[in-house]
């Protein structure tokens, strides 16, 4: 986290602007705000023949809903605080989403570049260890996921470390999400956060907020985009976006940014920043060591991709574009918002712009606790009255399919064409809600204000229908 840059006042201030537009008992909004509890674990590790002793944060925000859900982040500078903000961020998100988890976060204090593979798999076997006997990784309790510094590896290692010591458990494949597909993961996970990102984006540019800017609506076709942070987020809306007809202008990462008026090839970058661990001196592209100032590239949709707090009252006035996306958690401060709108930029908030990992990572929950592939009980079935169909119709001589279209009526959707179109389906719906409650206050609100009062309407009620 920047060290200037306060994480949870900057959630709270949102929370609070939103609590006052909603006719809630005080009372009840301080419990929704505050976190449930959080846990601090110290353990160590031998290695290279010397004990290392490493931090590590799991915060329960709110287990109005069990399991509690939220990634798990791997970073030299994550503190409880930053790990508290998040935790807040995931219960609004998810309930937000209509997705039925609490909110949860956690971290490591750890710089892992300084590991080998074999050290970090130690390392997180440790930390799981260390969660799990607190009843902090668990399929019914507690359900983390990949963030900043992790990925699929480390949720197959943890989910593999909960597996040996509930070897009774039948949904222990369940206590995390994020696995590779060979553990119990799914189709289209690892690129969801960035895929819904581009859901996301598509789903304002089709609705009447987007009508004060001059965007050519339902498509990003031809639009300029900047992105910062070249991770598991960054990449992959680069990607989405991109292949749908974008340009992306810019990327930037922790060192510098990369830059081509007429677009990045994102495959390309890609295997430069596997081959040298940077973006920068990319052939196809202009290198720039200023790494923040990504963020000033004149630009229609700007992504913030990478950290919280990068967008603050110091630099809010130097931001060049139409639309601000929150691929990150918390890239704006409340301030910076403000600035934003007094010239007429909007923003995708967080809650909403990169709810699709949790969304994808529902879908893997339940695949896991179904114990069988989506799809699976009555593909059979299907392909056969499918096919009937198409015969009936076509032998009627009343219509004739092509090829490709009947193969794929025939075959019916793969568990990837699932996961893309429940995605796109949850992040329309989410926003459709986001714009219903706009509209419910005259469009006096921004979109950041709307998703919270959807989220803590939902919240409050489940309180109040418990009797709590
Ligand atoms: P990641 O570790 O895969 O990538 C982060 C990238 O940001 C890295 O390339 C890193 O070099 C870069 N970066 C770090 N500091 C930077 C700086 N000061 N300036 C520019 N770039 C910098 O992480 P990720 O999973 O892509 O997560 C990125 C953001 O998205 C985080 O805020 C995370 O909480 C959020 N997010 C992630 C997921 C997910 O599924 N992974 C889901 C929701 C939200």
């Amino acid at each position: 986290m920047l060290p200037d840059f306060n994480f949870i006042e900057a959630v709270n201030q949102n929370f609070d602007r939103a609590t006052r537009q909603m006719n809630l008992a005080p009372d009840l909004a301080h419990k929704i705000k505050v976190c449930n509890a959080s846990y601090t674990v110290r353990f160590g590790v031998q290695i290279r023949g010397k004990m290392h002793t490493f931090v590590g944060h799991r915060a329960n925000h709110s287990d109005h809903i069990e399991p509690v859900k939220g990634g798990i982040r791997y970073s030299p500078d994550v503190t409880l605080e930053e790990v508290e903000a998040l935790a807040a961020l995931m219960t609004l998100k998810c309930a937000l989403a209509d997705l039925p988890f609490g909110g949860a976060k956690g971290g490591l204090k750890i710089n892992s570049k300084d590991y080998t593979v074999e050290e970090r798999e130690r390392i997180t076997r440790r930390f799981a260890a260390e969660l799990i006997r607190r009843n902090l990784l668990s399929p019914a309790l507690n359900v983390p996921a990949p963030d900043m510094g992790t990925g699929p590896l480390e949720m197959a290692w943890m989910a593999d470390q909960y597996r040996r010591t509930h070897g009774t458990d039948v949904n222990a494949m369940a206590c995390v999400t994020g696995k590779p597909l060979s553990h119990g993961g799914i189709e289209g996970r690892n690129e969801a956060t960035g895929q819904g990102v581009y859901f996301a984006t598509l789903a304002y540019l089709n609705s009447k907020n987007a009508d004060r800017l001059s965007f050519p609506k339902t498509t990003v076709e031809g639009l300029s985009i900047v992105i910062q942070g070249f991770g598991n987020v960054g990449y992959h809306a680069a990607k989405f976006f991109s292949a749908a007809g974008a340009k992306i202008i810019a990327i930037g990462d922790h060192d510098g940014y990369v830059q081509n008026p007429n677009g990045l090839d994102i495959e390309a970058l890609k295997l430069h920043h596997a081959a040298s661990r940077s973006i920068l001196e990319f052939a196809a592209a202009t290198s720039h060591n200023q790494a923040s100032e990504v963020l000033n590239v004149a630009c229609d949709i700007l992504i913030p991709a990478a950290i919280e707090g990068v967008i603050t009252e110091k630099n809010a006035d130097q931001i060049n574009t139409k639309l601000v996306v929150e691929a990150a958690n918390g890239p704006l401060t409340p301030g910076a918002e403000a600035m934003l709108a007094l010239r007429g930029i909007d923003v995708l908030p967080d809650l909403f712009a990169n709810s699709g990992g949790v969304v994808v990572s529902y879908f893997e929950w339940v695949k896991n606790l179904s114990h069988m592939r989506f799809g699976h009980l009555q593909k059979r079935r299907e392909q056969s009255l499918n096919s009937q169909l198409i015969k009936e119709l076509e032998g009627q001589g009343m219509i004739t399919f092509g090829p490709e279209f009947k193969l794929s009526a025939i075959e019916g959707p793969t568990e990837r064409r699932l996961v893309e179109s429940g995605l796109e389906d949850n992040m329309n719906e989410t926003y459709a809600r986001m714009e219903a409650m706009q509209r419910k206050h005259g469009g006096n609100i921004n979109l950041r204000t709307a998703a919270y009062i959807v989220a803590i309407t939902a919240i409050a009620d489940r309180y109040q229908t418990m009797g709590l």
